[in-house]
């Protein structure tokens, strides 16, 4: 594997040794975190009674569990932006349209766009 592996006595400290803090907030909120490669590494070294077949499944599920964590992550923020209070483009004096999903609306100023739902702002 072209690497020096360093596997501590503790499979903890191991997990110590490997995970980080998603510091940017790119994978999660900030949680620590550990590449699923490595899980793969330390069930491989630690668990050596669990067959092949069993760590592929654990890993399969692992994967599985990241890809979910993403997508809510993503869900989030697409909420987070659309509950952030946006101005409206002023089109003229009867006639606005919605920041986010550029419809139309007119009239009445309501705090959230009919269409997608985006919060707005009609002062600063
Ligand atoms: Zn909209």
């Amino acid at each position: 594997m072209g690497e020096n592996m360093n596997y501590p006595e503790n499979p903890v400290d191991f997990i110590n040794q490997y995970s980080f803090i998603d510091k940017h907030e790119i994978y999660t909120n900030g949680a620590e975190v550990i590449p699923v490669f490595r899980v793969g590494q330390m069930l491989e070294h630690y668990m050596s009674d669990l067959t092949p077949q069993q760590i592929k499944d654990m890993q399969f599920c692992l994967r599985e569990k990241s890809r979910e964590c993403a997508e809510l992550r993503r869900e989030l923020q697409e909420l987070k932006e659309r509950d952030t209070a946006k101005r409206p483009v002023e089109f003229d004096e009867h006639w606005y349209k919605c920041p986010r999903c550029g419809k139309y609306s007119g009239g009445l100023k309501g705090n959230f766009c009919h269409m997608c739902g985006q919060r707005l702002k009609w002062e600063d």
